[in-house]
Protein backbone atom coordinates (compact mmCIF):
# COMPACT_ATOMS: atom_id res chain seq x y z
CA UNK A 1 0.00 0.00 0.00
CA UNK A 2 1.20 3.45 -0.29
CA UNK A 3 1.89 5.36 2.39
CA UNK A 4 0.21 8.21 1.28
CA UNK A 5 -3.03 6.08 0.91
CA UNK A 6 -2.75 4.85 5.07
CA UNK A 7 -5.22 6.52 7.28
CA UNK A 8 -2.74 7.45 9.80
CA UNK A 9 -0.97 9.37 6.68
CA UNK A 10 -3.88 10.74 5.83
CA UNK A 11 -4.95 12.15 9.04
CA UNK A 12 -1.42 13.89 9.93
CA UNK A 13 -1.95 15.70 6.21
CA UNK A 14 -5.01 16.74 7.43
CA UNK A 15 -3.55 17.54 10.89
CA UNK A 16 -0.96 19.70 9.10
CA UNK A 17 -3.10 21.27 6.52
CA UNK A 18 -5.08 22.80 8.90
CA UNK A 19 -2.58 24.05 11.19
CA UNK A 20 -0.96 25.54 8.39
CA UNK A 21 -4.23 27.22 6.70
CA UNK A 22 -5.85 28.09 10.56
CA UNK A 23 -4.23 31.42 10.43
CA UNK A 24 -5.43 32.14 6.58
CA UNK A 25 -8.53 31.13 7.69
CA UNK A 26 -9.34 33.01 11.01
CA UNK A 27 -8.27 36.20 8.58
CA UNK A 28 -11.11 35.29 6.49
CA UNK A 29 -13.52 34.70 9.23
CA UNK A 30 -12.75 37.58 11.38
CA UNK A 31 -12.63 40.00 7.94
CA UNK A 32 -15.96 38.29 7.15
CA UNK A 33 -17.81 39.19 10.54
CA UNK A 34 -16.52 42.44 10.23
CA UNK A 35 -18.30 43.04 7.23
CA UNK A 36 -21.37 41.72 8.32
CA UNK A 37 -21.34 43.60 11.68
CA UNK A 38 -20.85 46.58 9.64
CA UNK A 39 -24.31 46.26 7.66
CA UNK A 40 -25.79 44.71 10.71
CA UNK A 41 -26.38 41.33 8.93
CA UNK A 42 -26.42 38.15 11.02
CA UNK A 43 -23.02 37.09 11.36
CA UNK A 44 -23.56 33.25 11.16
CA UNK A 45 -25.64 32.84 8.09
CA UNK A 46 -25.58 36.40 6.67
CA UNK A 47 -28.52 36.03 5.19
CA UNK A 48 -30.74 38.29 7.31
CA UNK A 49 -30.35 41.28 9.37
CA UNK A 50 -29.13 41.06 13.14
CA UNK A 51 -30.99 41.29 16.04
CA UNK A 52 -30.59 44.86 17.15
CA UNK A 53 -28.49 43.52 20.62
CA UNK A 54 -26.84 40.63 19.42
CA UNK A 55 -24.76 40.13 16.21
CA UNK A 56 -26.86 37.30 15.00
CA UNK A 57 -30.34 36.92 13.99
CA UNK A 58 -33.35 34.79 16.40
CA UNK A 59 -32.99 31.67 14.31
CA UNK A 60 -28.82 31.50 14.61
CA UNK A 61 -29.16 32.58 18.07
CA UNK A 62 -31.41 29.49 19.07
CA UNK A 63 -30.00 27.51 17.52
CA UNK A 64 -26.16 28.13 18.94
CA UNK A 65 -27.98 28.37 22.55
CA UNK A 66 -29.57 25.16 21.87
CA UNK A 67 -25.87 23.39 20.38
CA UNK A 68 -24.60 25.00 23.31
CA UNK A 69 -26.90 23.40 25.86
CA UNK A 70 -26.50 20.38 24.15
CA UNK A 71 -22.64 19.97 24.56
CA UNK A 72 -22.76 21.31 28.09
CA UNK A 73 -25.22 18.33 28.59
CA UNK A 74 -23.11 15.84 27.19
CA UNK A 75 -19.70 17.31 28.59
CA UNK A 76 -21.92 16.71 32.37
CA UNK A 77 -22.78 12.97 31.03
CA UNK A 78 -19.36 12.28 30.35
CA UNK A 79 -17.67 14.07 33.24
CA UNK A 80 -20.62 11.99 35.62
CA UNK A 81 -19.60 9.00 33.83
CA UNK A 82 -16.00 9.38 35.00
CA UNK A 83 -16.39 10.54 38.55
CA UNK A 84 -19.54 8.25 39.46
CA UNK A 85 -22.95 8.92 38.64
CA UNK A 86 -24.46 9.73 41.81
CA UNK A 87 -24.38 11.88 44.68
CA UNK A 88 -21.50 10.69 46.76
CA UNK A 89 -23.70 11.93 50.07
CA UNK A 90 -26.95 11.28 49.60
CA UNK A 91 -27.14 8.84 46.67
CA UNK A 92 -29.02 11.55 44.43
CA UNK A 93 -28.94 9.98 40.70
CA UNK A 94 -31.22 13.19 38.54
CA UNK A 95 -28.20 14.45 36.58
CA UNK A 96 -29.76 17.35 36.61
CA UNK A 97 -29.34 17.85 40.43
CA UNK A 98 -25.41 17.02 40.40
CA UNK A 99 -22.89 18.90 40.21
CA UNK A 100 -18.74 17.98 40.39
CA UNK A 101 -17.33 19.29 43.69
CA UNK A 102 -13.84 19.95 44.80
CA UNK A 103 -12.64 17.74 47.56
CA UNK A 104 -10.41 20.09 48.95
CA UNK A 105 -12.62 23.38 49.77
CA UNK A 106 -9.32 25.79 49.58
CA UNK A 107 -8.48 24.17 46.02
CA UNK A 108 -12.58 25.48 45.17
CA UNK A 109 -11.58 28.79 45.48
CA UNK A 110 -8.46 28.94 43.86
CA UNK A 111 -10.27 26.97 41.09
CA UNK A 112 -12.65 29.87 40.77
CA UNK A 113 -10.12 32.74 40.15
CA UNK A 114 -9.34 30.25 37.11
CA UNK A 115 -11.49 31.46 34.61
CA UNK A 116 -10.75 28.49 32.30
CA UNK A 117 -11.85 26.87 34.91
CA UNK A 118 -15.37 28.45 35.14
CA UNK A 119 -16.97 25.67 33.48
CA UNK A 120 -15.71 22.93 35.25
CA UNK A 121 -16.60 20.14 32.82
CA UNK A 122 -15.15 21.22 30.11
CA UNK A 123 -11.91 21.97 32.28
CA UNK A 124 -11.94 18.50 33.82
CA UNK A 125 -12.32 16.75 30.35
CA UNK A 126 -9.46 19.54 28.93
CA UNK A 127 -7.23 18.14 31.86
CA UNK A 128 -7.94 14.77 31.69
CA UNK A 129 -9.82 13.74 34.96
CA UNK A 130 -8.10 14.85 37.59
CA UNK A 131 -8.10 13.08 40.91
CA UNK A 132 -9.21 15.65 43.73
CA UNK A 133 -12.97 15.44 42.54
CA UNK A 134 -16.29 14.21 43.68
CA UNK A 135 -19.88 14.13 42.27
CA UNK A 136 -22.38 15.55 44.98
CA UNK A 137 -25.92 17.14 44.57
CA UNK A 138 -26.95 20.82 44.93
CA UNK A 139 -27.98 20.34 48.24
CA UNK A 140 -25.05 18.32 49.42
CA UNK A 141 -22.37 20.83 47.98
CA UNK A 142 -23.85 23.78 49.17
CA UNK A 143 -24.47 21.41 52.62
CA UNK A 144 -20.53 20.88 53.04
CA UNK A 145 -19.37 24.23 51.57
CA UNK A 146 -22.12 26.36 54.71
CA UNK A 147 -20.72 23.55 57.27
CA UNK A 148 -17.40 23.93 56.88
CA UNK A 149 -16.25 20.77 54.83
CA UNK A 150 -19.23 18.27 56.16
CA UNK A 151 -22.33 17.91 54.99
CA UNK A 152 -24.87 18.14 57.91
CA UNK A 153 -26.35 14.66 56.46
CA UNK A 154 -22.85 13.18 57.60
CA UNK A 155 -23.18 15.20 60.78
CA UNK A 156 -26.21 13.67 61.37
CA UNK A 157 -24.97 10.04 60.65
CA UNK A 158 -22.16 10.93 62.90
CA UNK A 159 -24.58 11.84 66.04
CA UNK A 160 -26.63 8.83 65.95
CA UNK A 161 -23.57 6.66 65.62
CA UNK A 162 -22.20 8.39 69.25
CA UNK A 163 -25.68 8.37 70.98
ZN1 LIG B 1 -28.75 34.10 11.16
ZN1 LIG C 1 -26.66 14.63 47.92
ZN1 LIG D 1 -25.39 15.24 52.01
Amino acid sequence: MYLSKTPSYRKEYRRKYHSKHREENNRAVRKRVAKLKNLKICVRCGQVPARTDCLMCQVCTDRTAERQRLLRLEEKAIVLAHYGDKCACCGETEPIFLTIDHLDIAGNQHRKQDPSAMDIAKWLIRNNFPNGFQVLCYNCNLGRHRNGGVCPHQQRKESIKCV
